[in-house]
């Protein structure tokens, strides 16, 4: 089984990325779980016709944990996939990485962590002890940066960088950097600029993903683009990310840059 999660800056694409692999995995056969990790908890809704399901962590505080079975907060959606939505606390109180923790262990008593490929979908604007949990306690253990050529999205990209390097240093950790994803705002040089990002953060740009209309038409229908549109250029760009997921064997520690670096960088491909 592979456990991959998708970590990036707020807004950037992650749960619209995620929804879309998870779809193209899916298509192409395999068994998928999607655990949206966000307390958007948006990270299944186009593979749900629009729907926000249930989360976790409201059953949990409505009626108790052991009062909460599978069929509460695993739903079926597009071409069976599994998916969850951790969920996340009352705004104003308690600790959301706790919610993770706290869905984490409930799906593992259900035995709901099976299928071919687990998908997470993690915020990354935090890299707080809280939202490393999928990838410090052997969950995840393939990380995927997904970011835009913006500044912004490549300073959380490279947080996360640190975040991983941090955690593939202890004993046993299985928690790897496995490349970065390029969904992009069509910048002029945009794929070159995440491209030597990748590089430079000892790991490789593993797709390509344009900014296109395709996704607003499609998430306006409730749906996926796979499910919307499956013959658009859209489409066949998330087919071989999954191709490409599915193939990837590499894996690294990776090597974070320091502000002032990843500034530079920048600066050479405006
Ligand atoms: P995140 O999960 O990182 O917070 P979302 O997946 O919710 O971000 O995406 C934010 C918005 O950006 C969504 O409304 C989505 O339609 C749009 N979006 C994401 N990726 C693309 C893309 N490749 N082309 C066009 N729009 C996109
Ligand atoms: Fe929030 Fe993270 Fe602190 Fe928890 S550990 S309260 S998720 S910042
Ligand atoms: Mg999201």
């Amino acid at each position: 089984m592979k456990q991959i999660a998708l970590y990036g800056k707020g807004g950037i694409g992650k749960s619209t990325t995620s929804a879309n692999l998870s779809a193209a995995l899916s298509l192409s056969g395999y068994n998928v779980l999607q655990i949206g990790c966000d307390p958007k908890r948006d990270s299944t809704r186009m593979l749900m016709q629009g729907r926000l399901i249930p989360t976790v962590m409201d059953l949990v505080r409505e009626r108790g944990a052991a009062s909460v079975t599978p069929a509460d907060v695993v739903y079926t959606g597009f071409n069976g996939i599994r998916c969850v939505e951790a969920g996340g606390p009352e705004p104003g109180v308690g600790c959301a990485g706790r919610g993770i923790i706290a869905t984490f262990q409930l799906l593992e008593k259900f035995g709901t962590l099976t299928g071919d490929v687990i998908v997470y979908d993690v915020l990354g604007d935090v890299v707080c002890g809280g939202f490393a949990m999928p990838m410090r306690e052997g969950y995840a253990q393939e990380v995927y940066l997904v970011t835009s050529g913006e500044l912004m999205s490549l300073y959380a990209a490279n947080n996360i960088c640190k975040a991983v390097q941090r955690l593939s240093a202890r004993p046993r950790s299985m928690c790897r950097l496995a490349g970065v994803i390029c969904n992009a705002k069509n910048l002029p040089r945009e794929e070159e600029l995440v491209a030597e990002f990748a590089r430079r953060v000892n790991s490789h740009l593993l797709q390509y993903i344009p900014r296109d209309r395709t996704v607003q038409l499609a998430e306006l229908d409730r749906k996926t683009v796979l499910e919307y549109e499956p013959s658009s250029e859209q489409a066949q760009r998330y087919r071989d990310l999954a191709a490409r997921v599915m193939e990837n064997t590499r894996f690294t520690i990776p090597t974070p840059l320091e502000i002032d670096e990843l500034e530079s960088l920048a600066r050479q491909f405006v």
